[in-house]
């Protein structure tokens, strides 16, 4: 059985600046107001029956997104993003393009890019991991990352 939470009725909600450097459009940093979809999948368990509970899911994923809540998204994986300085200031450089930015207002992320299928895995990673700790009975979680109403990256995450 699955469970489904919808972001924006939810309230799983992040706003952040990012870049997709090089591209044509998005190259430059500009912003996004961002909504989680969030599918569980698993056996009913436990004294209530539940898949997981509701409460526990969002607790999970408001977390993860009040992490990149109100900051620039910086991908440290990024083969295009040569960072020089990760202590104090921010410092890197794409291409001609030189960046200079205060720790507080980034966010560093393990990840190659922050469009949203990347933003979607890493989302679907962490919330998968957490809950397989303490619920074994879960087989997939899913998550869709929404730049925005009407478009989004959805990755699953399953059981190996
Ligand atoms: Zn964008």
């Amino acid at each position: 059985m699955k469970i489904v939470i919808n972001g924006i009725h939810a309230n799983l909600r992040f706003s952040s600046a990012h870049m997709i450097p090089k591209h044509q459009f998005c190259g430059g940093i500009h912003g996004h107001s961002y909504h989680v979809d969030v599918v569980v999948e698993g056996e009913r368990s436990g004294k209530f029956g539940f898949v997981v509970d509701f409460k526990e899911v969002k607790g999970i994923v408001r977390q993860i997104c009040s992490k990149l809540d109100h900051k620039v998204l910086l991908p440290l994986k990024s083969d295009e993003i040569e960072f020089k300085n990760l202590e104090g200031p921010i410092e890197f450089s794409i291409g001609l393009k030189e960046y200079k930015l205060p720790p507080e207002d980034c966010c560093l992320l393990p990840l190659h890019s922050t469009s949203a299928e990347d933003l979607a895995e890493f989302f679907a990673e962490e919330l998968y991991n957490i809950l397989k700790e303490s619920d074994d009975e879960i087989t997939s979680v899913q998550v869709c990352v929404n730049e925005g109403i009407g478009q989004g990256a959805y990755f699953v995450k399953e059981d190996d």
